[in-house]
């Protein structure tokens, strides 16, 4: 902590609602002026957050639990490990609910329609099943749209950038177990020597289309933002269909059409170019939530 104030050390008391009206003014009054002070009291709250939706389904805390919970905090705090990973729990609660469930659905249905279809289609399933459902998670991840917390989160001027990070690794992971288990699961009709080849089918697209959709939703809104992605993803569909002929041969006037698709289809299976796209878009989302820092800071 940069900050030498006596009233920095209160924080974790004023995060928890635990000060005196006196004590908490003063504090209150130094935020205003402390940048530091702001972000440290982000990260106390986060914690405290992430404290209550463990406890939830427990009586209210006793005076020994508050002082048990902010000595593990202060042991979170001094640990840069256990610092992040209370930042990514504490993520869990926040993120929209239906993200885990309408995921996990989606691909189970995914991977037993794959398994019931059988042959080489299987894969293929999985394939364009995985990166839509990343996208789609991963445009609710973060804004206005998807954040009643946001508002609070904005408060700091360190915080948004931490908060889509934090955000970003647990839904891509999640999205990512998601996609190996439904990989693993079409063994049932796949040989087991394909994975490496199914899991590789999924992988680049999903990381792209996700990245740019959330860019796309901090953008445009996160509704518009599945639709370009839904879009995109499809026509990939349709353009490696025409690939293969199996959508019907085109006239001959049609050819530069059927060239561009052709070099679209490709693109979708250019791993590496793909995942460097990803890492520009990814750039391109904190350049955006560090600019909504900047919003924020004006208005105050
Ligand atoms: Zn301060």
């Amino acid at each position: 902590m940069s900050c030498r104030s006596k009233l920095a050390e209160l924080l974790p008391l004023y995060a928890a609602g635990s000060l005196g009206a006196e004590e908490r003014q003063a504090v209150a009054g130094h935020l205003a002026a402390c940048a530091d002070c702001r972000a440290e009291l982000a990260f106390w709250r986060e914690v405290a957050s992430a404290v209550a939706a463990e406890d939830r389904a427990l009586p209210p805390p006793s005076p020994v639990l508050v002082d048990r919970v902010l000595a593990s905090a202060q042991r979170r705090r001094a640990n840069p490990f256990a610092r992040a990973w209370a930042l990514l729990a504490a993520q869990v609660p926040l993120v929209r609910r239906e993200i885990w469930s309408a995921s996990a659905l989606v691909m189970a249905l995914g991977c037993v329609v794959a398994i019931l279809q059988g042959g080489s289609a299987s894969a293929s399933i999985i394939q364009a099943a995985a990166p839509l459902v990343a996208a789609a998670g991963l445009a609710m991840l973060y804004g206005p749209d998807n954040d009643p917390g946001l508002e609070l989160a904005l408060a700091t001027p360190t915080w948004p950038r931490q908060v889509l990070l934090a955000r970003l690794v647990v839904v891509y992971g999640y999205n990512l177990v998601l996609g190996l288990a439904a990989s693993v699961g079409v063994l049932a009709v796949v040989p087991p020597g394909l994975l490496g080849q199914v899991i590789l089918g999924w992988l680049a697209p999903m990381t792209f289309l996700s990245a740019l959709a959330l860019v796309l939703s901090m953008v445009i809104g996160t509704g518009n933002a599945i639709t370009v992605a839904l879009m995109l993803w499809l026509a990939r569909g349709l353009a490696s269909g025409l690939r293969m002929g199996t959508v019907g041969a085109p006239a001959a006037s049609e050819a530069a059409v059927v060239a561009a698709l052709q070099a679209y289809a490709g693109l979708w299976r250019s791993t590496g170019l793909l995942f460097g796209l990803a890492a520009v878009l990814l750039a391109a989302a904190v350049a955006l939530a560090g600019q909504s820092e900047r919003l924020v800071a004006q208005k105050v």
